[in-house]
């Protein structure tokens, strides 16, 4: 059989712990005997980040931003005690971090629907996307504890010198301050990448602040994106058939309890954090949960949601064949390629793409799964596998 071919190469972003044995199998098994595959790649392994004092991951980013389409394993964020475990240098940033910097991207997240697996909300009938603002607010917080009575204020320098002086608080007692900031720019940002993303899957878009208490930092927020809306998008939308849509952030909870889902729900940074772990619980399982990192000029970098699942990996180095869900990790390769065909106008790529989708589903549906689907799915699960059983499995379907 002849490998299908690409025109351009996709970044590839290599990772760790069980995400990156899983990585390496779904390559042998799903990729390899089908595609000749092109790929930019960089390792971004605990130990090569440490050892290249982190700039192996600027240089990732920098090829995702050249050749438009990147796929990501996911990786581990230092912390002391990986400091020790893995003989750090120090402390490495959070590689996610440090790429969504370089794009100024958003990301998306979209959980993978499957018959056999029902959602805790009964009425999500179609995937809800989750869109997370990644700069700013409480991530890039200024705060101190005060100890006693005094005055709080808020003050601005511009660079002319000319001084902004509002109070916060005469404060009676002891208590918190906080200080936070977003930029027009990121905002703007935020904003392009929601509604290119809407029209690229033709959603509709939701956005919700609480701009009747914050008038003037959540209402430039909304100020932003109907502007943008209204200027780049609006004719689009409507070609499109898809439609925008602004509301307060707790009428849109409301509304999402009751509704069929299908749609993008655009959000701040801390309401992306907290909204989407709930979305992906209620969903089913964090292993059936697509994340995408959207720049405001169309770049693409593709990654599950779920972190190395640490506890299955020390299990597999003491010799265990885990019951790990690689369909994340296969959605990732599956949407760079899908983007990747996209670009380069290869509809056998596509084609490709789909196939492989279909064939991991169509196991899942047939009632063949891993260990963690299996506690959810009705009717029950008819075989549980290993990751490498399951993922031969897939790969005889294909
Ligand atoms: P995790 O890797 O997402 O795993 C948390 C738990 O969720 C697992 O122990 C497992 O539960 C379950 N799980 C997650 N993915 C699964 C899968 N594919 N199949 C089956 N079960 C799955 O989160 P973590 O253990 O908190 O973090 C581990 C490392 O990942 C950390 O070093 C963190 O920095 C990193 N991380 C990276 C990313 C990223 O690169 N995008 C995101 C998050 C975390 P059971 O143990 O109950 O089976
Ligand atoms: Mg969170």
């Amino acid at each position: 059989m002849a490998k299908i071919q690409m025109k351009n190469a996709i970044a590839e972003l290599d990772g760790d712990e069980m995400t990156r044995i899983l990585w390496g199998v779904i390559k042998e098994k799903l990729l390899l005997p089908f595609i000749d595959l092109q790929v930019e790649y960089f390792d971004l392994g605990l130990k090569a980040r440490d050892d290249s004092d982190d700039r192996i991951t600027y240089e990732s980013a920098q090829a995702i931003k050249r050749l438009g389409v990147g796929v990501k394993c996911a990786t581990i964020t230092s912390n002391t005690a990986r400091v020790e475990e893995y003989k750090l240098k120090g402390l490495t940033p959070s590689p996610n971090g440090i790429i969504r910097a370089e794009l100024d991207g958003t990301v998306f997240r979209k959980p993978i629907i499957v018959k056999n697996i029902q959602p805790t909300v009964s009425c999500w009938t179609k995937p809800l996307v989750l869109g997370r603002h990644a700069y700013g607010d409480v991530y890039k917080n200024c705060e101190m504890y005060v100890d006693g009575p005094g005055k709080a204020e808020l003050v601005f320098t511009g660079k002319d010198g000319k001084e902004i002086r509002k109070t916060i608080m005469e404060m009676k007692g002891p208590g918190v301050l906080q200080g936070i900031h977003n930029l027009d720019k990121s905002i703007e940002s935020f904003a392009r990448a929601c509604f290119y993303y809407g029209l690229s899957e033709k959603i509709n878009v939701w956005f919700a602040t609480k701009d009747t208490i914050s008038k003037t930092y959540d209402g430039r927020f909304k100020e932003i994106f109907q502007k943008i809306y209204d200027s780049e998008y609006k004719e689009q939308f409507e070609k499109a058939g898809i439609e925008y849509f602004y509301t307060l952030i707790d009428d849109v909870v409301a509304r999402v309890m009751k509704n069929e889902g299908g749609f993008l729900w655009a959000c701040k940074n801390y309401d992306g954090d907290v909204m989407s772990d709930m979305v992906a619980s209620a969903s089913g399982s964090l292993a059936m949960m697509t994340s995408v990192l959207v720049s405001p000029d169309g770049k693409f970098e593709y990654e599950a949601a779920h972190g190395t699942v640490q506890r299955h990996y020390y299990k597999y180095l003491k010799g265990e064949k885990t019951s790990t869900n690689p369909v994340a990790l296969i959605f990732a390769w599956t949407g760079a390629l899908a983007k990747r065909a996209e670009l380069d106008k290869t509809p056998e790529l596509a084609d490709f793409a789909v196939k492989l989708e279909k064939a991991t589903l169509d196991t899942i549906e047939s009632g063949v799964m891993t260990g963690d689907l299996a506690q959810l799915a009705s009717p029950k699960a008819t075989e549980i596998l290993d990751s490498w059983q399951f993922i031969d499995r897939i790969a005889a379907r294909l």
